[in-house]
């Protein structure tokens, strides 16, 4: 299913042209890039003969929410391990309730339990007869970089046809970056299938940068051993890590980024959130206007995360009564 790409109205001071890339209308769960990773996880469980799922991620994860969705619609059972920080174990959000609808399972663990969760709950699934999948691989979450990266090798296609539709290039693709696996994809789509825009990964959480650019390569060398492709030797010059716009890490934001949420809502309609969206956006504009970067084509990719919006939307309206 391919996503539209549309010209962004801009502010009258920019001299730069931008699109965006709404993966956030992909039609399934509420959209956004996880509903691409979650089918390429799909179909690798089904490939490798597996029976259920076991998902990761936290109490805001849309990944949990798209593949609880997809494995309860298609009739697979589904476990989710789901850590939290120490005292946020009440908060509930928007995708939480979304999991729980599905009747998926969930383990709640701490950050630094997340492998003997996984550990415990495979022996499980295994005794009661399943053959469980892991999303990440092993327990340690390795092994399976590749098959997250697969989505979005494929979804480069629909922007090299897009440019050459319009019979332009644009010079450069930014877009959120947490676990990597949305960047590694595109940039082993340009490596496949050329291209000249530099794909450029704006941080959102507080991993530490080397290790986030070591997840990005592990993710390219993955995708090509698995597709039986040679890996051009300078392929690690496509890796553009933004780490100055995360401020305080994960989830955390200040007026900069509400600012930017409300600015491109009236501007284009368009519903950023804060956690990944709106701070890669307002990375982006950041980056443009210190870099003094003008008169290029930029194509943002919005990755989704709709429900977040509206965790956003709620609780701004309950400050702003208190
Ligand atoms: C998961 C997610 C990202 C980050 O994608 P990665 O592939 O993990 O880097 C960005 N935006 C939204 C809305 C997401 O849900």
């Amino acid at each position: 299913m391919e996503t539209p790409i549309l010209r962004m109205a801009g502010n009258p001071e920019d001299s730069n042209e931008l699109y965006i890339k709404r993966e956030d209308l992909l039609p399934f769960s509420m959209g956004g890039n996880k509903v691409r990773i979650a089918e390429a996880f799909f179909r690798d469980m089904k490939q490798k003969g597996c029976s259920s799922m076991i998902i990761y991620g936290s109490r805001h994860s849309n990944l949990c929410r798209v593949l609880s969705a997809l494995c309860r619609s298609r009739g697979v059972p589904c476990v989710m391990i789901c850590s939290h920080e120490e005292g946020e174990e009440q908060e509930i959000t928007n995708n939480t309730v979304l999991v729980d609808w599905t009747g998926t399972e969930i383990v709640h663990c701490r950050k630094q339990e997340i492998a003997a969760a996984v550990e415990d709950v495979m022996k499980r699934l295994t005794a009661e007869g399943k053959t469980p999948y892991y999303i990440f691989g092993n327990k340690y979450g390795t092994g399976n970089e590749g098959t997250a990266a697969s989505a979005y090798a494929e979804a480069y296609r629909e922007i090299l046809e897009y440019e050459g539709r319009q019979g332009f290039s644009f010079d450069y693709i930014f877009l959120p970056s947490g676990t990597g696996a949305t960047q590694s994809g595109l940039i082993c789509g340009k490596l496949l299938m050329g291209g000249r825009a530099s794909v450029m990964g704006v941080m959102i959480s507080s991993r530490e940068y080397e290790r986030a650019r070591e997840v990005i390569r592990e993710g390219i060398v993955s995708y090509f051993e698995r597709a039986g492709k040679i890996l051009p030797g300078d392929y690690q010059q496509e890796i553009h890590l933004l780490d100055q716009y995360r401020q305080e890490g994960y989830g955390k934001y200040d007026k900069r980024i509400e600012d930017c949420i409300r600015e491109v809502y009236c501007r284009d309609g368009v519903a950023l959130d804060p956690v990944y969206t709106a701070k890669a956006f307002w990375g982006m504009k950041e980056y443009l206007r210190e870099k003094q970067v003008k008169g290029k084509k930029v194509l943002f990719l919005h990755t989704g995360g709709g429900p977040l919006f509206y965790d956003y939307l709620t609780k701004r309206e309950k400050a702003s009564l208190l």
